[in-house]
């Protein structure tokens, strides 16, 4: 029996893996859920699976939480705070991570999993782009297992030379190219000139996945590509000249490896997070997730074309930072959670999310990035910039 600990169970990633591990109760059992403050989604969460733990980041959420439990004479551990996440995330009663919280709140109990050799089921691509270098030291040194959730890395990780113990660089495994599919979001067809009046609602809604606000506001910008680019170069250990994106409008591929025979090898599927959730929990074995199987028929064609940095120019900022290095990659994506969060709030353009970046990463000085120090201070001072030129921008 493998104890699981799910941080981010009420969103979008941590609902599906509860799908996933409900049909396998002989193998899986629940030990901890957390989440921000939704207290109703895991209070329900907790009746359904009876964690010992449950630890929201609010403590007034916990509190509320903690009563409503008492209520229905359920015995939950329930915690709140940062460190209560830690905790979750490194004591022993657990063997599975799921680092499912979204953006740089997801670092810290990430490291935690590391340092304490947990298997990391990592969907939080937010912490390698933050922190890659560091993460995966951390990882090495204390023989955790971290695997990739983010459908293009579980792909791309299905067709790499994989054995039976973990890997974490490829460059020289015969390797050409690592090729990301993207769908181009919502907007990939849209004349550029009216980006500009894109609405929130506009944003969210993405073609072929259903997601978090947050990523979904990524994918429409393409900066998810970009991010995805950053969590290519640290997983696989690959030069960022060696990961190249293509636009794939029907999600099927979920990405390729460019063998230097001419072999490229592909993994296809419908696109549900169910299979990399599956695929992560079981390595290196298969279970059932509860995905459709694919109707290649129905599906009828695959199209691919050319990535337009001009288009995204999101998506050219961050091979930019991954290839200045150092905390620059923490200041692209701090800078980009602010201008997401305003662009949600309806304080800036969607444009205006590229502009707010473009500005933070050339007046933050990037630093080596060596130390978790370092990286939250690049975090703290990308996000003052960000709000400024956001308070700017308003002004407008
Ligand atoms: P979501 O917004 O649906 O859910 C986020 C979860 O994190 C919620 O449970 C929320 O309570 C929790 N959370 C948010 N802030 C927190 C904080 N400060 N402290 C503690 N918990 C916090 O997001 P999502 O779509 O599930 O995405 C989660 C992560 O997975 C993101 O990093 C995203 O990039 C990545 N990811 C998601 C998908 C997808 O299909 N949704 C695919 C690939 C990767
Ligand atoms: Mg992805």
């Amino acid at each position: 029996m493998q104890h699981v600990t799910i941080l981010g169970s009420t969103g979008s990633i941590g609902i599906s893996t509860l799908d996933v591990l409900q049909r396998h109760p002989e193998k899986y059992r629940v030990f901890a859920l957390a989440a921000n403050k939704s207290v109703e989604g895991l209070f329900e969460q907790c009746l359904q699976f009876h964690p010992a733990m449950a630890v929201m980041l609010c403590p007034q959420s916990a509190e509320k939480l903690k009563t409503k439990l008492d209520a229905a004479g359920l015995m939950i551990e329930v915690q709140s705070g940062m460190q209560a996440l830690e905790r979750i995330s490194s004591t022993e009663q657990t063997d599975i991570v799921v680092a499912a919280i979204v953006g740089a709140a997801g670092l810290l109990p990430t490291l935690a999993a590391a340092k304490a050799g947990k298997r990391i089921l990592l969907a939080n691509k937010e912490a390698l782009v933050m922190s890659g270098a560091l993460l995966m030291r951390e990882v090495q040194a204390n023989n955790a297992v971290l695997l990739p959730v983010d459908s293009e890395h579980n792909a791309i990780w299905q067709c790499m030379p994989v054995g039976e113990t973990q890997q974490y660089q490829f460059e020289n495994k015969g390797i050409r190219r690592i090729i990301l599919t993207a769908s181009g979001g919502p907007f990939r067809d849209w004349d550029i000139a009216d980006l500009e009046a894109v609405t929130p609602e506009q944003a969210i809604a993405h073609p072929n996945w259903s997601m978090g606000q947050k990523i979904s506001v990524d994918s429409a910008t393409m900066m998810n590509k970009g991010l995805e680019v950053i969590e290519a170069h640290w997983l696989f250990g690959m030069p960022s000249d060696k990961i190249e994106v293509v636009l794939h409008r029907q999600s099927i591929i979920h990405s390729m490896v460019d063998y230097l025979d001419g072999s490229v090898l592909a993994q296809m599927g419908n696109p549900d997070m169910r299979t990399p959730i599956a695929n992560t929990l079981a390595w290196p074995e298969r279970i059932d997730s509860g995905v459709e199987p694919l109707d290649l028929v129905k599906a009828g064609r695959l199209d691919f074309a050319a990535a337009d940095f001009g288009r995204f120019p999101c998506l050219a900022l961050a091979y930019q930072a991954l290839n200045i290095g150092g905390t620059s990659t923490a200041i692209l994506n701090a800078a980009n959670e602010v201008a997401v969060e305003a662009f949600l709030q309806k304080q800036i353009k969607f444009t205006d999310i590229a502009r707010i970046i473009a500005n933070v990463l050339e007046s933050v000085p990037a630093t080596p990035a060596d130390s978790l120090e370092q990286i939250l201070s690049a975090d703290k001072l990308a996000r003052e910039a960000a709000q400024k030129q956001t308070k700017v921008l308003c002004n407008h």
